[in-house]
C-alpha cells in the first residue's frame, strides 16, 4: 500500500516538473506542442457510442496529442478526435503517440468541416495500426522514474512510424563529433528508422573530405546546406516532401533556424536556450509536427536530441550494419568482436572492409555501456 502512494507521488513530481516546464517551448499557434506523456482521455460517451454503431469510418495520422484527445490528419483534413470506448490499444507502450495510423468513426454530427472545438469531437478513435517503427524513450538507469517507466512493463514512445532520423550536423559551431553522428544512427536503427545526415552551416566550413567520403560510402543520403544562405535547402525539401522525418542533433547545429527555413510559417526559436531541470539535464518534455507540402512530415522533439542509448552492450553490434553483416561469420556467435579469436569484424577493420574510426566509435559505444 505505502509502495503504491509513493510510486504515484513520484509519478505527480515527474509529471508536475515536465508539465511545467513545457509551455513556451514554442509558442506557435498553428502547430500543436503535445506532451508525450500517457494522456487519459475521456469517453464523450454518448457521442462516441452513437459514432460507433453508425458512424462513417476513415483512416488517419496522428499528429498531435492534447489531454482528452487526439489530432487525427485524414482525407477529410484535421480532425479533433476522442476514443471510442471499445479502443483497446495494446498494453505496454504509450497508447497513441505522433505517427500512429488509426482508424476512426465519424461523429454522427460531424459537419465536413474540420473546424476544431474544444467541446466537440469530430470523431472517435477505434484503432490503432501495429507501428512500423518506433523512436522510444528508454527507461532511466537509476533515478525516481524508473519504477513507473520499467521497460519491460512499459515502453515509452514518442514517436511512431517515422522513415527517418535525420541527423543535423555541422563542421563548425559546433564541430560535430563523427563519433556522436554514430551514436544517432545507432538510435535511428535501433528504432528501425533510416539515418540520413545534413551537413548544416556550410557558409561557415565544410566537413572533411575522408567524413564525407566514408559517409557516402556507407550509403546514407548526405545533404549539404545553410539554412543562412539558403544553400542546398531546395535539395533538401525536395528529398524530405514526401517522409516521416524526425530531426535530432546537439543544440547549436541549426535544427530550428532549418524548420524555419524548409516550413514556411514554423517560426520557432532560433538560438534558445533549452531548459534544464533540477539536475542540469535537458528537459524533454514537447513533440512538435511540422507539415510538408508533399505529404510528409517533420516531426521535432527536444527528446531525441538527448537520447539515451537504452540498449544493452549484447545489442549493440546490431545495429552497426556493417559489423551486423559479418557477425555471422565469427567463431563465436556471441562475439563482441573485441577480443576474441576468428572475428570476422576484427578482421575486416584490418583489410579495410570496415572503417577502423567507426569501429572505434563501435568500442567506445560498448565501454559507455554498463
Ligand atoms: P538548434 O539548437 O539546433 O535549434 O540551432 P539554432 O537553429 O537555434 O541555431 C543556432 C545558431 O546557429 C543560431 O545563432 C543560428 O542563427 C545559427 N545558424 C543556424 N543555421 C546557420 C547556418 O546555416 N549558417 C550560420 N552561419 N549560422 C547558422
Ligand atoms: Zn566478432
Amino acid at each position: 500500500m505505502t509502495r503504491k502512494g509513493k510510486a504515484q507521488r513520484r509519478v505527480k513530481d515527474w509529471n508536475s516538473r515536465f508539465r511545467k516546464e513545457a509551455p513556451g517551448e514554442f509558442d506557435t499557434p498553428e502547430w500543436e506542442t503535445l506532451l508525450p506523456q500517457r494522456v487519459k482521455i475521456p469517453a464523450w460517451r454518448d457521442a462516441a457510442q452513437q459514432a460507433e454503431a453508425a458512424g462513417q469510418r476513415t483512416v488517419g495520422m496522428v499528429m498531435g496529442l492534447f489531454p482528452g484527445g487526439v489530432f487525427v490528419q485524414t482525407s477529410q483534413g484535421r480532425l479533433q478526435c476522442g476514443l471510442a470506448g471499445t479502443f483497446r490499444p495494446p498494453k505496454g507502450s504509450s497508447a497513441l503517440v505522433v505517427g500512429d495510423e488509426v482508424a476512426l468513426a465519424l461523429a454522427l454530427d460531424y459537419s465536413g468541416d474540420p473546424d476544431i472545438h474544444k467541446q466537440r469531437a469530430d470523431g472517435f478513435i477505434l484503432s490503432r495500426q501495429p507501428r512500423r517503427t518506433l523512436l522510444s524513450r528508454p527507461t532511466p538507469i537509476s533515478g525516481k522514474l524508473r519504477d513507473q517507466y520499467d521497460r519491460e512493463n512499459f515502453e515509452k514512445v514518442v514517436a511512431a512510424n517515422m522513415d527517418v532520423l535525420l541527423i543535423v550536423a555541422s563542421a563548425r559551431q559546433p564541430a560535430v563529433p563523427a563519433a556522436l553522428i554514430d551514436r544517432f544512427c545507432v538510435i535511428a536503427e535501433r528504432g528501425e528508422m533510416k539515418p540520413a545526415i545534413v551537413y548544416n552551416k556550410i557558409d561557415l566550413a565544410q566537413p572533411e573530405a575522408d567524413l564525407v567520403a566514408e559517409l557516402t560510402a556507407g550509403g546514407l543520403p548526405l545533404f549539404f546546406c545553410s539554412a543562412k544562405t539558403g544553400q542546398g535547402l531546395s535539395e533538401l525539401l525536395d528529398w524530405a516532401k514526401d517522409k516521416r522525418i524526425v530531426l535530432a542533433g546537439p543544440s547549436g547545429v541549426g535544427k530550428s533556424s532549418l524548420i524555419n527555413a524548409l516550413v514556411p510559417g514554423a517560426q520557432v526559436t532560433v538560438g534558445e536556450i533549452r531548459m534544464k531541470d533540477q539536475r542540469g539535464r535537458h528537459v524533454t518534455s514537447t513533440v512538435t509536427v511540422y507539415q510538408l507540402a508533399g505529404g510528409g512530415v517533420l516531426v521535432d522533439t527536444p527528446g531525441v536530441r538527448e537520447l539515451a542509448l537504452g540498449i544493452s552492450q549484447a545489442e549493440l553490434p546490431a545495429f552497426f550494419p556493417e559489423i551486423a553483416a559479418l557477425a555471422g561469420q565469427c567463431r563465436f556467435n556471441n562475439c563482441s568482436h573485441t577480443h576474441e579469436p576468428v572475428c570476422a569484424v576484427r578482421a575486416a577493420v584490418e583489410s579495410g572492409g570496415i572503417s577502423p574510426r567507426r569501429y572505434e566509435s563501435y568500442l567506445r559505444m560498448l565501454d559507455t555501456i554498463e
